[in-house]
């Protein structure tokens, strides 16, 4: 239903400079003036700061008001501000417009002020026009299951599984394997502090295994996840068996795996070739050989044909190793084959020196002429060419170890099909937004963290944890959450039941109940891909009408200005 006066007022923003360096602000306030609806236009140095957002309420008030544009950056970052300002001002919020007069005028067009302001204009135009149309809505509310489930129980999971747990919730910690620990039970020892790996984990098993709040699933396997944030049902297998509980929140920490280099340099051949985590179990195990020379080659299998990407710890960790056999034996002969070294951060180059101090050798290569790996009697022969010295060089080698890249794993990719979230181009999961929501999926209530993520530290996966621990929990305290206004509605007379918009949903958000559509709100993210695909217009999508919609680009062709 809507008012009989429709009342707009528009708010331009200079952003300092940002857009009234390339627009002529004063000029759009004065066009947007004259736009049909519009009672009050007025500009602002910053919209989002303290006096702006005062601006908005007051005028809200004095001219009565009742539908605002805010022309300024993205509402990606400010919308939920002007909302909430809105609302303040006892204006439901959904009788708000967002122009995005910055991305999309002064960045772009910054070489063209007239080009950029005639745009701005533009937008403006389209904004009052799709404002006339907005209607008030009322968002749904949904009660939270006030517990977790945390997947996987390595670092990550058992970080992010405590620290939910002592905000006092109940806490499902499912972990495949029959023992918690992940990776960190293979290692031996630390970078950058040198600590052992199983000791360091110590503290945190104890502390999950004592936890009155965790109840920990090893030997368990993911089997079926339905429902949606607040009111998921989780079903899991133990020993055959099948087990359920409700959570209200998910966080994946299934970790990653390293890659297997079947078929580089001799690997799978030559017993002599190994990887970097089986040097790690030698010299775990005190089984690591005396030896005269070693050869570790980094980006096996990375940033090219095996994964695109890099992975960030490898060269870290073969620094590690090559300082750590150096302590056993100090007359070894080290030499670490490279084409560019990550030893990101002051601590890491502090190693990274220090690894050279010792008599580590860091050998450059280019990725063009790789180094090759052969037998000659009993010794391997490493040959590279050294791009810092301009030749080729004939090395010996007791051992050669692989630096190879993190990957994900199949216990990954299982659980991205069970939540039905993403993954990302490298097959890792993908967050929501890379700096928005970096600990987020797409999907309410599901979070992610540490090497499922992508290839991490021990201190970037548990603050990683800390940070999807927060996340999950904000609903969880909350024990509400509210669903934004934006489902898709049904006709059921329009409706013949073809069923073409359940297969498009990409989040399973409809159903057909009996030959009935039906539609899970709560799941519904508003995409419209269902409204577009349906071939008897039998859908509609509140706040994004069909009416509203063309009505806006109806208003580039029909410039009316009162
Ligand atoms: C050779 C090597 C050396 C390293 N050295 C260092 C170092 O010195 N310092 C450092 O900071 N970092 C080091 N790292 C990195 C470190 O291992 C990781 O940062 C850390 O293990 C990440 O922890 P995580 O919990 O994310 O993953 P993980 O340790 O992989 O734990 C994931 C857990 O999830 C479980 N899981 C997987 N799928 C499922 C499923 N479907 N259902 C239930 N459970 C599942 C797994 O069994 C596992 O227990 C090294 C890594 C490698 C490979
Ligand atoms: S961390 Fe080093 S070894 Fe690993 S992929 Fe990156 S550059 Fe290569
Ligand atoms: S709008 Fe998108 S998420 Fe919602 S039901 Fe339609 S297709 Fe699914
Ligand atoms: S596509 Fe349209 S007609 Fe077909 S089931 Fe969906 S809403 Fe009904």
């Amino acid at each position: 239903m809507r008012e009989k006066e429709i009342r707009i007022g528009v708010f331009v923003c200079h952003c300092g400079t940002n857009i009234g360096g390339s627009v002529d602000v004063p000029a759009v306030v004065e066009y947007a003036k004259h736009l049909p609806n519009v009672v009050h236009a007025e500009r602002n140095l910053y919209t989002c700061a303290d006096d702006g957002l005062t601006a908005i309420k007051n005028a809200i008030k004095e001219h009565k008001l009742n539908r605002v544009i805010v022309a300024s950056c993205t509402p990606r970052t400010h919308e939920p501000l002007f909302r909430s300002t809105c609302e303040e001002a006892g204006l439901n919020k959904y009788l708000f417009e967002f122009v995005n007069i910055r991305e999309h005028c002064s960045w772009v067009h910054m070489k063209d002020p007239e080009g950029a302001t005639e745009k701005t204009k533009e937008l403006v135009r389209m904004g009052v026009a799709r404002a006339t149309l907005l209607e008030p809505q009322e968002e749904m509310r949904i009660d939270v299951e006030p517990s977790a489930m945390v997947i996987g129980g390595g670092i990550a999971g058992m970080t992010a599984a405590k620290t939910l747990a002592n905000q006092g919730f109940d806490v499902y910690l499912v972990e495949k394997e029959a023992v918690l620990g992940g990776m960190l039970r293979n290692l031996y020892r630390l970078f950058p502090t040198g600590e052992d790996s199983l000791e360091s984990l110590q503290p945190s098993i104890a502390a999950v295994e004592e936890h009155k709040k965790i109840k920990i699933f090893s030997s368990c396997e993911l089997k079926e996840v339905k429902g949606y944030i607040g009111n998921f049902d989780v079903t899991l297998l133990r020993e055959g068996e099948e087990v359920s509980f409700k959570v209200g929140t998910i966080i994946v920490a299934t970790g990653a795996m390293e890659f297997e280099p079947k078929g580089y340099y001799g690997y799978g051949t030559y017993d002599h070739v190994i990887t970097q985590m089986q040097l790690e179990k030698l010299l775990k195990e005190g089984q690591l050989k005396k030896s005269d020379s070693v050869v570790m080659i980094q980006c096996v299998g990375a940033k090219g044909e095996g994964v695109s990407y890099c992975s960030r710890i490898c060269c870290m960790v073969a620094i590690k190793n090559a300082m750590l056999i150096k302590e056993i034996n100090p007359d070894v002969n080290i030499q670490i084959l490279h084409n560019d070294i990550q030893a990101y951060g002051a601590e890491y180059e502090e190693l990274y020196s220090k690894a050279r101090e010792m008599g580590v050798r860091f050998i450059k290569y280019t990725p063009e002429s790789p180094p090759s790996v052969t037998m000659e009697g009993d010794k391997l022969k490493v040959e590279v060419y050294n791009e810092l010295f301009g030749e080729q060089l004939m090395l010996g080698a007791d051992l050669v170890v692989l630096s190879t890249p993190l990957v994900q794993h199949q216990g990954g990719v299982g659980v991205s099909k069970l939540l039905r979230v993403p993954l990302g181009k490298d097959k890792f999961f993908f967050e929501a937004h890379v700096k928005l929501r970096p600990v987020d999926f797409a999907t309410d209530g599901i979070f992610l963290c540490g090497t499922a993520h992508g290839p991490a530290e021990v201190a970037e996966s548990v603050s990683q944890a800390l940070a999807a621990a927060s996340g999950a929990g904000i609903p969880l305290s909350r024990g509400f959450v509210q669903i934004e206004a934006i489902s898709v509605k049904v006709d059921p007379e329009a409706c013949v039941g073809c069923g073409f918009c359940v297969e498009m949903c990409p989040y399973q958000a409809l159903s057909m109940v009996n030959g009935k559509l039906e539609v899970i709100e709560a799941l519904c993210k508003g995409c419209g891909t269902c409204v577009a695909t349906c071939p008897t217009g039998a859908l509609e999508q509140r706040h994004y009408q069909s009416n509203q919609i063309i009505s806006q680009i109806k208003s580039i062709f029909h410039p009316v200005v009162e």
